[in-house]
């Protein structure tokens, strides 16, 4: 497994799980376990989920494929804005707790930019840290400037990731966002990597795929992953969808193929708002 280091020195994972819509049906839940099992069991050992996820039922998804298997793990999850002020930070991150059945998160995420203060989210995260409840913590969806804001606070510094928007059909954030992280050591976790399946019918990212034997979805993951220090964590629901993104981790796209990659997805140009979902 390619592993990428953070500012901490723990390594983590380039490749790992994502978990947005599970939890929202019973009758899918037996099969989203059973992916997120084989995601471990390929090493894909970062799980990215969320509170608001089928509001908690995602966590209990993650719980049950999880189990037995904790300290393999390096299990992440975000808070909603509007619960992240000082006394709501610990009491949605035990509820958190609760549902994923653990004692700990090695990552805690905001997952917007809301209305508490950031020094009070961040007083919040650093306690929790101190408790032994979450090992780490982070931010989503912060732009430029939300993180220059971040790190005028107290503790901001210990920030270790912003995971954004980022896939063939999404590129704004290579224009400054990237360096931006870069220079403060903050990692770029890349949600929606495969953008939906979108990018996925288009001709050139076919014909990259045809020519290394592969699944257009690793072709996609492969290009988030040639970005030093960017990890991505796509979401199957379907074991097959994660053993063809797994591949990602074997191709090594040459210049022809990243060439045809920017005509048919241009890089910025400029500077653009952050886009997020
Ligand atoms: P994504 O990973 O880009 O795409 C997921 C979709 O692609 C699912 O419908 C999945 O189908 C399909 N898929 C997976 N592998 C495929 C393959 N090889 N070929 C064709 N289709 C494939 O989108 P996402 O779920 O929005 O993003 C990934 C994760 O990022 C989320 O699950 C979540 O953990 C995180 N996220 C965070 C934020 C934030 O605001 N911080 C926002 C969005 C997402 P099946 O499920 O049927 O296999």
């Amino acid at each position: 497994m390619r592993l990428i280091t953070l500012k901490t020195g723990e390594k983590v994972p380039a490749l790992g799980a994502g978990t947005w819509h599970m939890g929202e049906r019973k009758d899918a839940r037996a099969g989203e376990v059973s992916a997120l099992k084989t995601a471990l069991d390929l090493g894909l050992t970062l799980i990215d989920t969320a509170e608001m996820y089928g509001e908690g039922g995602a966590e209990e998804v993650v719980a049950d494929a999880i189990s037995g298997q904790r300290d393999r793990v390096y299990l992440v999850s975000k808070i909603y804005p509007h619960n992240a002020s000082r006394k709501g930070t610990r009491a949605a991150c035990e509820r958190s707790l609760r549902r994923l059945r653990t004692d700990r998160l090695d990552l805690y995420l905001l997952h917007w930019r809301g209305s508490h203060p950031l020094a009070e989210t961040v007083e919040a995260f650093e306690a929790l840290k101190e408790g032994g409840k979450i090992r780490g913590w982070g931010v989503s969806n912060f732009d430029v400037a939300d993180l220059g804001s971040l790190s005028s606070v107290a503790g901001g510094g210990n920030c270790l990731t912003d995971q954004v928007l980022y896939h063939l059909g999404a590129r704004g954030v290579e224009w400054r966002l990237f360096d931006t992280c870069r220079k403060s050591d903050v990692m770029v976790m890349a949600y929606s990597p495969l953008g939906q399946g979108r990018p996925l019918g288009n001709r050139a990212v076919k014909t990259i795929a045809d020519k290394h034997a592969c699944d257009p979805g690793a072709i996609a993951l492969a290009w988030v992953l040639r970005q030093e220090g960017v990890l991505a964590i796509p979401k199957a629901s379907r074991v097959a969808h994660v053993r063809a993104n797994v591949k990602a981790l074997e191709i090594k796209l040459d210049s022809a193929d990243l060439a045809a990659l920017d005509v048919a997805f241009p890089p910025p140009k400029g500077a653009s708002p952050l886009e997020m979902l």
